[in-house]
């Protein structure tokens, strides 16, 4: 993301359009307990407090908790969101919170319409006194129909913030201030007497849309992601290798591995499938310091691919992106490398 230049102030009377699509999918926002207490998706929560000039459509794209949506999923979603764009002002998607970043940023990748795209959800379902989906959906479409929201990209909305799609990550399981990220949020709104304050203070790096975007209907590249710790000696690393098309290693610091994985990855490199190493960290760049056997050097120079700045899950989305494209393993490189995701 560039950094911020100026704080760029907006007038604080939001002026919005007439056509507001909401995309529902599901999640605690559209959450309701069973005899027993425990949550399921049911309905639809609808936008609260808008003018009466804003002409709202509703769409169940279709009705999930989060941890059941797949890569199929957020390609069904983009179609419908590249459907309504042209005649919609503003676009939010309801998702659940726990993998709501995952679709945010495959929509980053791939969605081509200039329309501002706006995602929220919320952390306390609707039957409890601190149900926060109400002031996220509102927050949601003020932003969504703002005029300065439009050639942001997709953003998401949460407990006030603007979070870019690149970079927001859930950092609480349970707080109802869960999102966050590095370097954090890149605007605010707030309400004041009825009255959308919205302020931005950068502007997200956009993907090069010059590249071809996800062939619809194809069969989604399958990219898994493994876990380093300290004493990992490979387990499951031959399993993933063999079943995957690509691999992301959360690794550790910099992106460094203790060293019986340097000769696995680099067989797995030699073999022309891609290995990116993204950070087990929360947040800073993968870097080819070390030179000891499994560090960053000696990964970056079998033929691993440094993640940037992404973490694990969204460099498992470039890389399924880029390889259901058909992309070669040199053109991936040149992706990660570039930053331009
Ligand atoms: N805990 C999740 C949520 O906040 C459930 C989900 O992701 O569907 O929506």
């Amino acid at each position: 993301m560039r950094q911020p230049q100026s704080s760029e102030f907006q007038p604080s009377a939001s002026q919005p359009s007439e056509r507001l699509t909401v995309l529902h999918t599901g999640g605690t926002i559209a959450s309701k307990p069973d005899a027993s207490g425990a949550l399921t998706p049911q309905e639809a929560p609808r936008v609260p407090g808008l003018p009466a000039s804003v002409e709202v459509s509703n769409i169940q794209a279709f009705n999930l908790p989060s941890p059941h949506v797949t890569p199929r999923h957020m390609e069904a979603l983009r179609v419908q969101i590249e459907q309504q764009a042209p005649r919609s002002s503003g676009i939010v998607v309801t998702h659940g919170t726990d993998t709501l970043e995952e679709t945010a940023f495959y929509l980053h990748l791939t969605l081509a319409t200039p329309v501002p795209v706006v995602l929220t959800g919320s952390m306390r379902h609707a039957e409890e006194p601190s149900w926060d989906g109400p002031g996220n959906l509102l927050d949601a479409a003020s932003v969504a129909l703002h005029p300065a929201t439009r050639g942001r990209g997709p953003l998401v909305a949460f407990g006030g913030d603007l979070f870019d799609a690149r970079t927001v990550t859930k950092v609480h399981s349970s707080a109802p201030d869960a999102f966050g990220g590095y370097p954090g949020p890149i605007g605010r709104i707030d309400h004041i007497g009825g009255t959308a304050a919205l302020h931005y203070f950068a502007r997200p790096e956009l993907p090069l849309h010059s590249r071809p975007l996800f062939v619809p209907g194809g069969q989604p590249a399958h990219v898994e992601i493994l876990y380093a710790y300290a004493g990992w000696q490979g387990e499951g690393y031959d399993q993933a290798a063999q079943r995957a098309d690509g691999l992301v290693i959360a690794a550790l610091g910099t992106g460094n591995l203790p060293a019986e994985l340097l000769p696995l990855i680099t067989q797995t490199c030699a073999q022309g499938k891609p290995v990116v190493i993204a950070t087990r960290t929360h947040a800073g760049p993968v870097l080819p310091l070390y030179g000891y056997a499994g560090g960053g050097a000696t990964l970056q120079r079998a033929g691993a691919i440094p993640a940037s700045f992404l973490n694990a899950h969204k460099a498992r989305l470039l890389l399924l992106v880029l390889l259901s494209m058909g992309l070669s393993q040199p053109e991936i490189e040149a992706v990660f490398a570039d930053g331009h995701f």
